[in-house]
């Protein structure tokens, strides 16, 4: 099974992406948990990739699409992955359709997760995401059990800076000119399929494993 996640910054794609990853048993791969572990490791690519994600920017197609491409051959992604963050451009998405063309491939559904734009800043003001391994919270919507430490590795929980108010409306800003255009794209190759993602997670997860199993 082979998706691709869409949906604004803060519209939940990164916990429906984590929870389809581990029902189904395939890799979830996160251009932006790529780039910020690069980051943590400080290598030229996190550096470079920083200056782009801190203004709330997309970072350059040049530095994105062979990222991905390569990983999408690796032993993990025979049976299938789910993309969460990747493509976000029109060139990206036509650089991954036409690399899977080679191989005889194609993605099976792209799953938009719809959130108006109202919602979307107060939801990621309230976002909290782990300084350790990078797993995300949100404090009335799916708060950690251990309060400001993460559940999974005990570090600190923290608001990203990407996700402060003044740069959420930049990326909005930005999702609306660049990666809005996808919803028509995979539409046009028939494997767009819209979940509203305003209900409570566990009924968006009920929402997109109802398609996937139709
Ligand atoms: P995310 O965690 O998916 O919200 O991504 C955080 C930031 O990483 C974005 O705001 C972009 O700056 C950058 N980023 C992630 N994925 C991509 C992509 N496919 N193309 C360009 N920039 C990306």
């Amino acid at each position: 099974m082979k998706l691709i996640m869409l949906g604004a910054p803060g519209a939940g794609k990164g916990t429906q992406a984590k929870m389809i990853a581990a029902k189904y048993q395939i890799p979830h791969i996160s251009t932006g948990d790529i780039f910020r572990s690069n980051i943590k490791n400080g290598t030229e690519l996190g550096r470079k990739a920083k200056e782009y994600m801190d203004q709330g920017l997309l970072v350059p197609d040049e530095l994105t699409v062979d990222l991905v491409i390569d990983r999408l051959a690796q032993d993990d992604c025979q049976k299938g992955y789910i993309l969460d963050g990747f493509p976000r451009t029109i060139p990206q998405a036509e650089a991954l359709t036409a690399a899977l063309a080679k191989r005889g491939e194609k993605m099976d559904f792209a799953i938009d997760v719809d959130v108006p734009d109202e919602n979307i800043v107060s939801r990621m003001s309230g976002r909290r995401a782990c300084t350790g391994c990078g797993a995300t919270y949100h404090i009335v919507h799916n708060p950690s059990k251990k309060g400001e430490l993460c559940e999974v590795c005990g570090e600190p929980l923290v608001l990203r800076d990407d996700d402060k108010p003044e740069t959420v409306q930049k990326r909005l800003s930005v999702y609306h000119e660049q990666t809005q255009p996808l919803i028509e794209y995979y539409g046009g190759q028939g494997i767009l399929r819209t979940v509203d993602g305003a209900q409570p997670m566990d009924d968006v997860f009920a929402a997109i494993t109802k398609i996937l199993e139709a």
